[in-house]
């Protein structure tokens, strides 16, 4: 690919097409990056360049209170949901961006439907929200851990579409990153956990039985890929093994969305030329 690829190249590399026949396979998906960005150099540059244009099309739609955006942010353990998302917007003001871990449900949230405790989280008008996890963790974990009956799990697809498509018509853009890492690079991160001090805290013995089940996440993630890529809420698969590119990708497809929102700052409602300072 050229020196820097465009958002059309990015978005085709890693766009699970919502029409495609053949099943979703990961495999069909590098989790390098290597043929987005040539160089770790070239994506670091890409990167500054478009988290500076995020935190300049953020702050119109701040003002201008136009439309919502959700990022959903999927990827095994050590797959970089914070870094990514830390890194996308490094330059762009806390105010309206928020973020939500969504760890294993508490008490309340098993008291209500699975979608209560994300519902309850999407962002409102001018605001970018992040799912760190996601309505996908009751198609994946709860899957793969057989957390719930199997009757349930696979009526959730559908549901999760329809909600999805409930929250783009009423003005939500959705956006869905699935941060793809294999599994020698996450090897290489869990040592890395728990040989710094100050990664430790990170890390979670039950990472290991997560990292034991990888083929069985693995075709957890391809189902939810297959069925819930749609023209309203498509996937995107961020290749995840190197840090940079990752970053770059993702803040490219981010940068994208707010820019199809078209953001602009509102009219002040006054002439600036009706009013002297002294
Ligand atoms: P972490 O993101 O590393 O802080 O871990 C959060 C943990 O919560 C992961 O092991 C997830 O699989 C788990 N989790 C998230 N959502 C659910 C859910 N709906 N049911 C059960 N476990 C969940
Ligand atoms: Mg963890």
């Amino acid at each position: 690919m050229a020196d820097q690829p465009s958002l059309k190249d990015v978005r085709a590399a890693t766009l699970v097409n919502p029409k495609a026949k053949k099943p979703v396979s990961l495999s069909d998906f590098e989790t390098h990056g290597g043929k987005i960005f040539d160089s770790k150099k070239d994506a670091k540059a890409s990167l500054e360049e478009d988290a500076l244009a995020i935190n300049g099309l953020q702050d119109a739609r701040f003002a201008g209170k136009a439309g919502a955006l959700l990022i959903v942010m999927q990827g095994i353990d050590t797959s970089g949901k914070d870094g990514t998302t830390k890194e996308a917007f490094k330059y762009t003001s806390p105010l309206g961006v928020h973020v939500h871990a969504f760890g294993k449900p508490t008490e309340e949230d098993l008291a209500h439907d699975y979608l209560w405790r994300l519902h309850k989280r999407t962002p409102r008008r001018g605001h970018i929200g992040v799912f760190n996890r996601s309505q996908y963790e009751d198609v994946l974990v709860v899957k793969v851990r057989k957390l719930a009956p199997p009757e349930l799990v696979e009526q959730r697809y559908e549901q999760i579409n329809q909600f999805e498509k409930h929250l783009v018509e009423n003005g939500t853009r959705v956006l869905k990153l699935m941060l793809h890492m294999s599994k020698k690079e996450q090897g290489d991160r869990l040592r890395e956990r728990l040989e710094v001090p100050e990664k430790r805290w990170k890390f979670n013995p039950s990472d290991l039985e997560d990292r034991k089940l990888w083929p069985e996440y693995e075709a957890a993630y391809e189902t939810v890929l297959q069925r819930c890529s749609t023209p309203w809420a498509p996937w995107h698969v961020v290749p995840s093994d190197s840090r940079s590119r990752r970053d770059a990708i993702a803040a490219k497809l981010i940068r994208g969305e707010l820019e199809a929102m078209k953001p602009e700052y509102p009219d002040p409602g006054y002439r600036p030329e009706q009013f002297s300072i002294d």
